[in-house]
């Protein structure tokens, strides 16, 4: 689909409409939404077949007014400069709103890593990192890469490593990057974070009463249907999640087909099946369907596009039905998409806060490695025994004892997985509230996505205020 403006511009748009109704100066304003740096770098890969060939990478640098800059890697072939800076300010705005102390970043390489090996992929990587490293477009105060779209902990873990190399002795190395595998200084729950963050945002924006009979709907993920496009790292999770949360997952989109089944799908043997044949289509018991886009128009209660973005616009948004639109991935809805869905009168839940989850939890990796300690070490085991301490306690008072599984539940002290879902838990409920809270102070004459803008403008602002660069 092509866009209707270039995607920076899009998010620009997005931008001026919150900016209008904040009073911060023009120059200010003007200087945030300013992409700070971008370097192309071109380097030579040589293929397993001995050939050779030019790669094409960047890596943009929104903002600098928190440092290091954050945000992930992409490998698709869709990637280019216009790409990037889009998607790092996409990152500003979404760590300012969840306050995540880092400025925006975003890289990708140009390749449909499909069409090439594990080595060749390692190479790449590793190549990547060190053109980042020889410019300073990486470290641990400077700039973080994390996973995108087409990479995982896997490439995560040959940067941390390429890094490491070439800084000899650099005692923070690992902090270079997060998403990392947990045996490489990853943290437990990184994987899942940006579905996780996904569902806890969609079951925060489904509990106000008020707003779901606005809808038509109740309120609660109990039964509502649910269609996701993408079955990668955040569609996957956050389907998982979803149905767990009592909802109905009746349609999956990939790019090379779709299944539907209004009886609901079981994610994990969809994805199974897709491991298996290399395919979600001819799932049994599900319809499938070739043009995949099609299934974003089908009846349904929430669609969640988590894949890739400019999948609603201008074209399809007039068809959709869906009552709630989940943004899971970064700039799903083109602004003239947007607009159309509000005539609509669909509710938005924007991506700078939805899938603000794995940049959240990227923020507690990078705290972890800094620290060099994991979460829950230090006070486990001692949580557990004042807890016990305590039972034993009320039990004597009381003359009764408790059961053996309901000691093991109240003892229990917080591991690294424990107290980083709750942080997760605790960054999407408040970010909602404080977006829900600013649409109200507009007499609910904004949408979400712009009440985010404000948060993350405002934000972003103060920082520049306080720094004192501007009076
Ligand atoms: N790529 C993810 C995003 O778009 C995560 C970024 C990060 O963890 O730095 O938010």
């Amino acid at each position: 689909m092509a866009h209707e403006v270039s995607f920076f511009d899009d998010v620009n748009r997005n931008f001026d409409q919150a900016a209008v109704l904040t009073k911060h100066p023009p120059g200010l304003l003007k200087q945030i939404k300013m992409c700070n740096g971008v370097y192309h770098i071109s380097f030579p890969l040589k293929r397993d077949d001995g050939s050779i060939e030019t790669i094409h990478a960047w890596r943009a640098e929104h903002s600098h007014h928190k440092l290091p800059v954050k945000g992930g890697i992409r490998y698709s072939v869709a990637v280019n400069e216009d790409e990037v800076k889009a998607l790092a300010a996409l990152m500003t705005y979404k760590c300012a709103l969840v306050d995540v102390p880092f400025g925006g970043a975003k890289g990708g390489v140009k390749i449909d890593r499909r069409f090439y090996s594990q080595n060749e992929i390692e190479r790449i990587t590793r190549r990547y990192t060190y053109e980042l490293t020889k410019k300073s477009f990486i470290g641990a105060g400077i700039d973080v890469p994390a996973p995108d779209y087409g990479t995982g902990p896997q490439e995560m873990a040959w940067m941390a490593d390429t890094f490491a190399a070439l800084s000899t002795g650099e005692l923070d190395s690992l902090a270079c990057v997060t998403g990392k595998p947990v045996s490489q200084g990853g943290v437990r729950g990184r994987m899942e974070a940006t579905g996780r963050g996904v569902y806890f945002g969609i079951r925060e924006a489904c509990s106000h009463v008020e707003d779901m009979k606005a809808l038509g709907l109740n309120s609660g993920l109990n039964d509502k249907r649910v269609i996701v496009q993408g079955l990668g790292n955040v569609g996957y999770y956050a389907a998982k999640f979803l149905r767990k949360g009592g909802a109905i997952i009746t349609g999956i989109a990939e790019y090379d087909g779709a299944i539907y089944n209004p009886g609901g799908l079981d994610v994990g043997s969809v994805k199974s099946h897709q491991k298996e044949t290399g395919s979600i289509m001819e799932f049994p018991g599900a319809k499938s369907i070739k043009d995949t886009s099609s299934l974003l128009e089908y009846e349904c209660d929430i669609l969640v596009p988590a894949a890739l973005e400019n999948q609603i616009t201008r074209e399809n948004a007039p068809r959709i039905k869906a009552k709630i639109i989940a943004e899971a991935a970064n700039g799903p809805i083109t602004s003239e998409g947007h607009s159309i869905l509000k005539e609509h009168g669909r509710m938005i839940i924007p991506d700078t806060f939805l899938n603000a989850g794995g940049v959240t939890v990227s923020y507690f990796e990078w705290l972890k490695n800094l620290s060099h300690v994991r979460f829950g070490r230090m006070g486990k085991r001692f949580e557990e025994s004042t807890n016990l301490g305590m039972l034993r306690a009320m039990e004597k008072m009381s003359g009764k004892s408790f059961s053996e599984e309901e000691i093991q539940f109240l003892v229990q002290g917080a591991g690294e997985e424990d107290l980083v879902n709750s942080g997760l838990e605790e960054t999407m409920i408040n970010a909602f509230q404080e977006i829900r809270g600013i649409k109200d102070k507009h007499n609910n004459e904004i949408d979400l996505r712009t009440a985010a803008f404000i948060s993350a403008i405002d934000k972003v602002a103060q920082s520049y205020m306080e720094l004192g660069i501007f009076p």
